[in-house]
């Protein structure tokens, strides 16, 4: 599903987070929020979850305007910067969360449920850790756990806060293919916040670029390497060579 972003701006309190910013996500792609602390990656995906609000501006999910639509009902999935699992449930009460909590009307029976869990947990290849707790769990399954969360209800749009943030490289690695592989396979449309060069460089068709609150760039990976604009790629691409 496109994602469409036009002229939003947020600010909190006499602060502005967000310059009227304007961005198209297309179907299907992969698209990399980089940029250092501090510069609105993370408001500007919350804005798209409808976890919070932009002060102008409008969203448009493909041909809906979602710019006024609860979170609740613009069906995204959200993996949380520190994956965010509840601590007292189990894995399967994490990933049936997102389910049990549906409009009445729209929510699944138990049994249905209990099969998309299975469903998820094969997905994410952990089915033996299905009544295991998250304190349990190495990063690398929480991480995972918490995609499945995420993908529960379905959603064509993924949108992921620093995913790979607190695991070690190799781990970090392995993740990143399979996360990559998983947004081929399920036609997602993905948005993912990362302030790592090489993260946004390798995972994305296309990286935003951004600073103070605004966008300084946005390109695939490949133009970004042959002519970056921003200070901020252009001295980690001067450290790597
Ligand atoms: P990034 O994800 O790039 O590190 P953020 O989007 O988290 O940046 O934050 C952008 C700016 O907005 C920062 O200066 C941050 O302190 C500020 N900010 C974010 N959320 C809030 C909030 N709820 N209240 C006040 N300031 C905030």
């Amino acid at each position: 599903m496109q994602i469409q972003l036009d002229n939003i701006t947020k600010h909190f309190g006499q602060f502005q987070a967000l310059s009227p910013l304007s961005l198209t996500i297309e179907k299907g792609e992969m698209m990399g929020l980089l940029g250092p602390s501090g510069s609105g990656k993370t408001t500007l995906l919350r804005i798209i979850a409808g976890l919070e609000n932009s002060n102008s501006g409008q969203i448009h999910f493909g041909e809906r305007d979602v710019t006024q639509v609860h979170v609740r009902d613009r069906r995204v999935g959200f993996v949380f910067q520190n994956y965010a699992l509840f601590k007292h449930m189990t894995v399967a009460e994490n990933i049936a969360f997102g389910l049990q909590v549906m409009p009445r009307r729209e929510r699944p029976s138990a049994a249905a449920i209990t099969q998309r869990v299975n469903e998820l947990l094969e997905v994410v290849q952990l089915g033996h850790l299905r009544q295991r707790y998250p304190e349990q769990l190495s990063g690398g399954q929480k991480q995972r756990i918490a995609l499945a969360r995420a993908l529960a209800t379905q959603p064509e749009i993924l949108l992921l806060d620093e995913p790979f943030g607190a695991l070690d490289a190799q781990v970090r690695k392995e993740l990143r293919q399979w996360l990559r592989r998983l947004h081929d396979e399920m036609a997602f449309t993905s948005v993912f916040v990362t302030h790592d060069q090489d993260e946004a460089l390798e995972l994305s068709d296309r990286v935003v670029v951004m600073s103070n609150g605004q966008i300084e760039q946005v390109d695939s990976p490949v133009d970004l390497y042959a002519s970056p604009k921003s200070r901020f790629v252009f001295d980690f691409l001067g450290n790597v060579n």
